[in-house]
């Protein structure tokens, strides 16, 4: 789709390209925006293409179609890059419920999108980034049953926690590589998918009010909140940071 001209940007992801799944709203969203504020090219993909149209003629900013659970498209569109200095793994689905209410298809589904998405992104970018003396990948995890237990969250907590090994393991083995690799645990953020989960709860106000009463600080986050986080990770001022959980949740947590 369509690349606004800018003028040259310097900021603290100036000459920097970013590849981002899940871009089209949330936290995704917001985060592409904040990256092509610090200087770097974007190429924001998503799913969801009327929803993506939102960030054409964003300055810095490129969007393109991508369903993360397809392996083939995600290597045509890595090879199509010359280079990638930040992946941020942002695409996941949260499935409500205990084990009682899992399916194998719901496990397959939910593991698609939370996690066999990081392989299948990580695989084809971390050469790339190897041959271009590193890089960063930010992963998204939760709060939600990885590091702190909740209910109903059975299937994304086992998900969510899949990503910080996921993470552990790929800065393990790359760096010496220069490949920094990071995962983000938000608690409750303030999102289009939120809402969503909000409404279809029967009491819509009480949904909120638990929402609200596990956050310490009493308020969601936001999602410019997780994008600043990000923005760090992705930046070189994070040089000396790899395989951490990043946990950011208005003290749900503590
Ligand atoms: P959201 O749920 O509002 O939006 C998700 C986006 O993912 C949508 O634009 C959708 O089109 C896209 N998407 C869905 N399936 C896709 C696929 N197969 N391929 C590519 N894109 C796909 O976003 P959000 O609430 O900002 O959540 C983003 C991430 O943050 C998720 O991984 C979520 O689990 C995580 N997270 C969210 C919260 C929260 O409270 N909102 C808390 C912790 C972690």
């Amino acid at each position: 789709m369509s690349q606004a001209k800018r003028p040259k940007l310097l900021g603290r992801l100036a000459g920097k390209f970013a590849l981002i799944t899940a871009a089209a709203q949330g936290i995704g969203n917001a985060t592409a925006r904040k990256f092509a504020e610090e200087g770097a090219t974007v190429l924001a993909t998503d799913i969801n293409g009327e929803k993506l149209k939102e960030l054409d003629g964003v300055p810095g900013i490129t969007t393109c179609l991508l369903d993360v659970t397809k392996a083939d498209a995600v290597r045509k569109l890595v090879a199509e890059q010359e280079k990638i200095d930040i992946l941020f793994n942002c695409a996941g689905y949260v499935h409500h419920g205990t084990i009682l209410d899992c399916s194998e298809s719901d496990w397959d589904f939910s593991f698609a999108i939370n996690v066999k998405s990081m392989f299948f992104l990580s695989k084809e970018v971390v050469p790339k980034m190897i041959a271009n003396g590193g890089g960063s990948i930010i992963n998204m995890s939760s709060v939600a049953s990885s590091i702190k237990g909740a209910p109903n969250r059975f299937l994304y907590g086992a998900s969510k926690a899949a990503v910080i090994g996921f993470t552990k393991a790929l800065a393990s083995d790359f760096v010496s590589k220069g490949v920094r690799c990071n995962s983000v645990c938000p608690g409750t953020v303030d999102t289009p998918s939120l809402q969503q989960r909000i409404q279809a709860q029967p009491d819509p106000d009480k949904a909120l009010k638990d929402f609200l009463a596990r956050q310490k600080m009493g308020r969601l986050g936001t999602s410019e909140e997780i994008a600043s986080l990000c923005t760090y990770l992705a930046s070189d001022e994070a040089a000396y940071v790899t395989g951490t959980e990043f946990i950011i949740d208005g003290g749900w947590s503590i």
